[in-house]
């Protein structure tokens, strides 16, 4: 992937960010968005799958989200910053693929899985709910993504979108308008190089040699007197499947090492375990003074395990080694307490966030710069979506003028 690739990333607004935002998704954003072209939005439509009950509260969400955004880093000048609902292509395209979507796809989702599990025969399944995956295929496909930054869990929700696309580009990327393209290319290539395309080609779909298939791939990209378009045609003919509409989107893992809430459990609004983004200092310290420990510690003077306590994890990303190397002696030896082993952290922790705070105050103090920005990315975004799906109506023999 090189900077001319896009990446495509969204979150729900259902709650304030917390520091698990920021360490498990955010800084990678800010740091993606130096190399790589991308589009962060705000997954209004998301939010309704699970939250239409409390629809009432996705504005606020939605303006916290976005300063938050730009207060730990996310520059408009760099990415496109918008709203999925403000980009109705998104919800055009999502009611396309579900044509071509089968409902068995969706229903071996694992997150689907759990949630009616979890359910337990209570109303609550929507069919919203069920096409999540859909939508989120929408959101990337929309924009012809290269890469999608997901953590391991949503890769499942990232295959449905590959595999959706391939299945798409099967269907309706072997037009009778696109082969009348190929054959022209070919009638224009010298007779020679023609006839070891067509060799490679026939070699690949018929007894599906693997190396013919590279062949005839290196074949066409050494044709320097072809437009991209034309080689990517050639390229879908030679594989059998047409002109590839919607490229699959590759996944970009999100780093390892999530922070972990107060409790030692994933950090997660549900399980009332978060430090906020812009959590008041006095918050943060008594959250973290307040934290369990490892309960062989019951007294001052009895040993501990960093490993059985929660704190620990918390160490092991805001802490130096050095420090790291202290707790683990003074742990294991009594030598240090439970609150002098937590000060560190409240030290880092409030190192962190305090400059996030302090720009935030900046940016809410500026409604209208931010609305401005999220207005101009509605537009570049809509207008990348309109593009791709104006290519996939035509593809579908739909009406396509915009
Ligand atoms: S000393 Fe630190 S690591 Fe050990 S139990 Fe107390 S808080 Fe946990």
């Amino acid at each position: 992937m090189n900077s001319l690739h896009r990446i495509v990333s969204g979150m729900r607004p259902t709650g304030y960010l917390h520091l698990g935002h920021y360490h498990g998704v955010l800084k990678n954003w800010v740091k993606l968005q130096e190399t790589h072209r991308c589009f962060f939005f705000v997954a209004d439509l998301h939010a309704l799958t699970t939250h239409y009950q409390e629809s009432h509260t996705i504005a606020n969400y939605m303006e916290s989200m976005l300063v938050d955004w730009l207060s730990v880093g996310i520059d408009p000048k760099k990415s496109v910053v918008f709203i999925q609902s403000a980009v109705p292509e998104h919800a055009e395209l999502h009611a396309l693929l579900s044509m071509i979507t089968p409902l068995s796809w969706l229903e071996r989702v694992p997150t689907y899985k759990d949630y009616i599990r979890d359910l337990k025969g209570k109303e609550g399944a929507t069919y919203g709910f069920l096409g999540y995956p859909l939508l989120q295929s929408a959101d990337v496909l929309i924009y012809k993504a290269a890469g999608v930054p997901v953590g391991e869990d949503q890769l499942p929700h990232l295959e449905v979108a590959r595999e959706l696309a391939r299945r798409f580009n099967f269907l309706f990327g072997l037009n009778p308008e696109f082969l009348k393209h190929v054959q022209g290319l070919i009638s224009h290539m010298e007779p020679v190089t023609a006839k070891r395309y067509e060799r490679y080609r026939k070699a690949y779909l018929e007894k599906g040699d693997g190396q013919a298939r590279q062949d005839g791939k290196d074949l066409v990209m050494g044709l320097s007197s072809l437009t991209e378009g034309d080689k990517e045609c050639l390229l879908g003919y030679c594989e059998g499947t047409g002109k590839t509409i919607l490229p699959e989107p590759e996944p970009i893992l999100n780093p390892a090492g999530n922070l972990l809430g107060i409790d030692g459990r994933k950090m997660s609004k549900s399980y009332h375990n978060t430090i906020g983004l812009r959590e008041e200092p006095r918050v943060v310290t008594q959250k973290i003074r307040t934290m369990p420990t490892d309960p062989a510690r019951a007294r001052r003077e009895n040993p501990g395990n960093p490993e059985k306590c929660p704190v620990w994890p918390l160490h092991r990303v805001f802490s130096s080694d050095e420090t790291q190397k202290w707790v683990m002696k003074g742990c294991t030896t009594a030598g240090i307490g439970c609150l002098e082993c937590k000060q560190p952290v409240i030290d880092h922790m409030l190192k962190e966030i305090e400059p996030i705070r302090e720009r935030a105050k900046e940016w809410e103090a500026k409604p209208n710069l931010v609305h401005r920005i999220v207005e101009e990315g509605n537009e570049v975004a809509r207008a990348e979506a309109q593009k791709t799906l104006k290519e996939v109506k035509q593809a579908m023999g739909l009406f396509s003028h915009f």
